[in-house]
């Protein structure tokens, strides 16, 4: 394996992923966990703790963790246990937080992805199910500000899947990749929404440096990043501060630290607790998660096809490089365009270039994604198969796909409204060949003397003379049988 040294450092990453799992209501109550509402209009007895209170388990999020297990190829444990993590905290009534310590629902797995063209392979060590915590409002809010705290206990309650993985990135650019990488896996099996703006997949990662050969070096935890951007930067400042610290001859102390985007430094917040001072112990109140061979079997056979098994799918049928094939699958909606814009044409190749192509930069454009896309996979397929059988030339089909963009309409219709159909006609393409170069004795002595681009400047003369609708490589057949 190539190692990436920073000034002689080898970077050690190990990433702890919350995933807010896409229940319509709480892990253990059944209050709704839908984002934004007023605060505490979300929590009921349950999530405020109220004494004579106890939880009962959502079977939505055991599945969902399932499902998770499944996709990474983890052990579903047959038996989990639920803990209690303990900790003063004012968002957290009870006075802790419920979760899987011990023994957790998911263990093992991997996340495998491409760092440009090489693969890489992260570990997992388990995942497990907890509740997460309230939110204290500190800033200016409808509870906050003015000097004064506010508490809303709405996330109170809500499922979260922490996923652990080993240290196994040697770089910021590779821990950004597994988290892409993981991002995509559970909003693909639909597990979580994804949405990181609203909290719904944030990452910790725990970040030391060593001298390559060395054992791993302490490390410091830099929490909830809720960007790709976000965690690249800090994690880059953090390896460059630890460098700095070491180089000074100082010790890195375990710490939890914080990122801080308007400065683009972490900070640490406060050194890190160790396992035992959580006294975790097994949760009284809950009993042993069970969970049958039946049930996963019938999880396993309703599992969607997933993103890599996929993309060596349309390897296989399609006929397309793994390159393409990735980018494919970065989304269901992507995949699904891709293969209903091909069932209309049955030029997949085609369809992938225009997909990574032409459509992609515009949605760009319209900062939209492929579900917003305004053409469907139907018209895309007909105005590829139109390029195809040489009714556009590739500048005529931007036109008209233009036109599809902002006015919608039928790929045939826009053709013919336009005047865009490519001439194909040999006869009349002659005879503008022939015009063209008895007009530009200039250009043509060039081209008989040796200089090729001379042949480029009679090429743009008859596409010009067709109104831009000759068969540009047509037009260069022609014009070379005809010079020599
Ligand atoms: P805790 O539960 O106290 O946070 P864990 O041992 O479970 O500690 O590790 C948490 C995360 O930190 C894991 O993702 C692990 O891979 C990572 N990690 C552990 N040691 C190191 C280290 N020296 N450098 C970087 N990451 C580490
Ligand atoms: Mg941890």
């Amino acid at each position: 394996m190539k190692s990436l040294l920073i000034q002689g450092y080898e970077v050690v990453i190990g990433f702890e992923t919350h995933a807010q799992l896409s229940t319509q209501s709480k892990i253990f109550s059944r209050a709704p966990t839908a984002f934004g509402a007023e605060p505490n209009t979300q929590a009921c007895p349950v999530d405020l703790a109220l004494p004579g209170t106890l939880p009962v388990m959502n079977i939505g999020a055991v599945e969902r963790a399932i499902q998770l297990g499944l996709a990474l190829g983890s052990h579903i444990a047959e038996r989990s246990v639920f803990a209690r993590k303990n900790y003063f905290y004012p968002d957290l009534p009870k006075g802790y937080q419920i979760s899987q310590f011990e023994i957790p629902v998911v263990q093992g797995g991997e996340v495998s992805f491409f760092l440009g063209d090489e693969k890489k392979t992260v570990r997992l060590v388990r995942a497990h199910l907890e509740e997460d915590a309230g939110k204290s409002l500190h800033e200016d809010s409808a509870l906050g500000g003015g000097g004064m705290s506010g508490i809303d206990l709405n996330r109170a309650g809500t499922p979260l899947l922490e996923i652990v993985t080993e240290p196994d990135m040697r770089s910021s650019a590779e821990a950004v990749a597994y988290a892409k990488e993981l991002h995509k896996i559970v909003t693909w099996i639909g597990i979580c929404d994804g949405n990181m703006q609203e909290g719904s997949f944030r990452c910790d990662a725990n970040v030391s440096v060593r001298k390559p050969g060395e054992p791993l070096g302490t490390r410091r935890e830099i929490k909830n990043l809720n960007s790709f951007k976000f965690m690249q930067q800090a994690i880059d400042f953090e390896v460059r501060w630890q460098i700095e610290q070491i180089e000074d001859g100082k010790a890195i102390e375990q710490a939890t630290v914080l990122f801080n985007p308007d400065t683009g430094e972490t900070r640490a917040m406060r050194t890190k607790e160790d396992a035992a001072d959580y006294r975790y112990f097994p949760d009284p109140d809950l009993p042993p998660l069970v969970i049958g061979r039946d049930w996963v079997e019938r999880v396993q056979s309703e599992m969607p096809e997933l993103p890599r098994v996929m993309a060596q799918r349309f390897q296989t049928q399609y006929g397309l490089s793994e390159y393409d094939a990735t980018q494919l699958t970065q989304s269901v909606a992507l995949a699904n365009y891709f293969e209903a814009a091909t069932k209309a044409c049955h030029q997949p190749k085609l369809v992938s270039n225009w997909l990574g192509g032409e459509v992609s930069r515009r949605l760009n454009q319209d900062e939209a994604s492929i579900d917003a896309c305004p053409v469907s996979p139907a018209q895309l397929g007909l105005l590829v198969s139109r390029i195809a059988d040489n009714t556009l030339s590739n500048n005529a089909a931007k036109q008209v796909l233009d036109v599809l963009w902002t006015d919608g309409g039928e790929v045939d219709a826009i053709i013919e409204a336009k005047g865009l159909k490519q001439m194909n006609d040999t006869g009349a393409l002659e005879k503008i060949v022939l015009d063209v170069i008895a007009a530009n004795p200039k250009n043509v002595d060039e081209f008989k003397a040796g200089n090729a681009k001379a042949l480029n400047a009679l090429v743009g003369q008859i596409m010009k003379a067709s109104g831009g609708k000759a068969n540009p490589a047509q037009v260069n057949e022609l014009l070379k049988a005809k010079l020599n």
